[in-house]
């Protein structure tokens, strides 16, 4: 819901909707086919690539559009709203290499990328870390002038589907990322079957002595929590559009049934118990739409967002699982089978309540702001 994203070209906007809202159609079959047996719609997301509409923030002359926040928000948001796959963790990679990345890097990566013809993935969560990367057991050994890389990682979106994966490993110098193109000899990946995030190919990783060479280090060694840091406070709109365009989804197809289906000799939407559990849903909707594009514009603006960026995938988080809570109230047991989307759309949200940092991580960081200066808050 664009409640004031500052977009570079609103009309670009308005193309990008239509673009996505049309290959929705036009790949139906691929997205249902994929959704029932967990694998990648490699049709529908490259053809988002080909539409440039992957490539939101890597810049025009590597193959992008060139846009910001607001951008990578707007569509990100379209693609959950039509229920295609997932890009977020494609656009967390082009953030991730213009900001860290070498010109080599940048080269070799962010075409393919943007176009889709290469798959990104984020190794980072492990057995014993995902909240807190602490007890990260994943290492990466100096060997002559390449690294030896070994370790694995759990839940990783496209991790059965990519050709480069961001590898978060301990080495002597401390947490570090690291390019790992999966071709190379002692990777591995099993595919996993989640509730959730069933068009991502979520996979368990393998590295076992997988040798990279230096040029592979994503920024500099031990760097990798500022590398971490920069990106996360970006995605997590991303994770707030997400879950704004599932939220969106589940009303809109609820309202629509709602308001046709006759109890008795009223209409489901007659009743005003149902009417404000619309605007409930609506406001709280709206709200973290607004939170999430005032970040949106704060990041294009090159002004602190984390705090804000917080708040709009917590408020995000509370909306859509309102929304697709409340949405059963519409829709009855029409709405209790597979064939309709509400079940997959409340498991997806349950995901993104977890995934990209949970809500209880962005509560905590939210509190430390509010502790550290109340005045500066607005609260004094
Ligand atoms: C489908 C799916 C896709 C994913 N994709 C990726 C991916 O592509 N790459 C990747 O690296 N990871 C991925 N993840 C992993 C995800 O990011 C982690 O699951 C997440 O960071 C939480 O880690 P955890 O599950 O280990 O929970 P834990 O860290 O074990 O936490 C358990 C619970 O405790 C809560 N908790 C933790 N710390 C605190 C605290 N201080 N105060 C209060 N409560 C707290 C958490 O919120 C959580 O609810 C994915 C997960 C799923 C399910």
């Amino acid at each position: 819901m664009n409640v004031n994203l500052e977009l570079k070209d609103p009309e670009w906007g308005k193309r990008a909707v239509d673009t996505i809202r049309n290959i929705a159609v036009e790949y139906k079959d691929e997205i249902d086919d994929c959704l029932k047996n967990g694998k990648l719609p490699l049709g529908s997301f490259r053809e988002l690539g080909k539409q440039g509409l992957i490539g939101v923030v890597t810049p025009q002359e590597l193959g992008g559009y060139g846009g910001s926040a607001p951008e990578y928000c707007l569509v990100t948001e379209t693609i959950a709203r039509h229920g295609l796959p997932s890009t977020q963790a494609q656009v967390q990679g082009q953030i991730w290499i213009l900001i860290w990345g070498t010109p080599e890097q940048k080269t070799r990566y962010l075409p393919g990328m943007s176009a889709g013809t290469i798959v990104f993935s984020e190794s980072i969560s492990e057995p014993g870390a995902g909240s807190s990367l602490k007890n990260m057991q994943t290492t990466a050994k100096r060997d002559g002038d390449d690294w030896i890389i070994n370790g694995k990682k759990i839940h990783i979106n496209g991790g059965a589907a990519c050709d480069v994966t961001v590898v978060f490993a301990m080495a002597e110098e401390g947490m570090t990322a690291f390019l790992v193109d999966t071709r190379l000899a002692g990777f591995r990946a099993e595919v996993t079957d989640p509730l959730g995030y069933r068009l991502a190919l979520t996979a368990d990783m393998y590295f076992d002595n997988v040798r990279v060479p230096n040029s592979a280090v994503l920024g500099a060694p031990g760097q990798a929590m500022a590398t971490f840091l920069t990106t996360f406070n970006v995605s997590r709109l991303g994770n707030a559009s997400e879950l704004i365009g599932q939220a969106r989804r589940a009303l809109s197809d609820g309202i629509r049934y709602a308001k046709q289906r006759n109890v008795g000799d009223s209409k489901v939407t007659d009743f005003q118990g149902i009417q404000w559990t619309i605007a409930d849903c609506y406001s709280a909707l709206y709200g973290a739409s607004a939170v999430r594009d005032h970040a949106a514009n704060l990041v294009r603006q090159g002004k602190d967002h984390a705090l804000e960026s917080s708040i709009a995938k917590k408020l995000a988080i509370e909306a859509a699982e309102k929304s697709v809570n409340e949405v059963f109230s519409l829709v009855g047991s029409h709405g209790l089978y597979w064939d309709q989307p509400y079940g997959q759309i409340l498991l997806d949200v349950k995901t993104l309540r977890v995934a990209g940092g949970s809500l209880e991580i962005m509560k905590n960081f939210i509190a430390r702001q509010v502790l550290k200066d109340e005045q500066q808050r607005g609260l004094a």
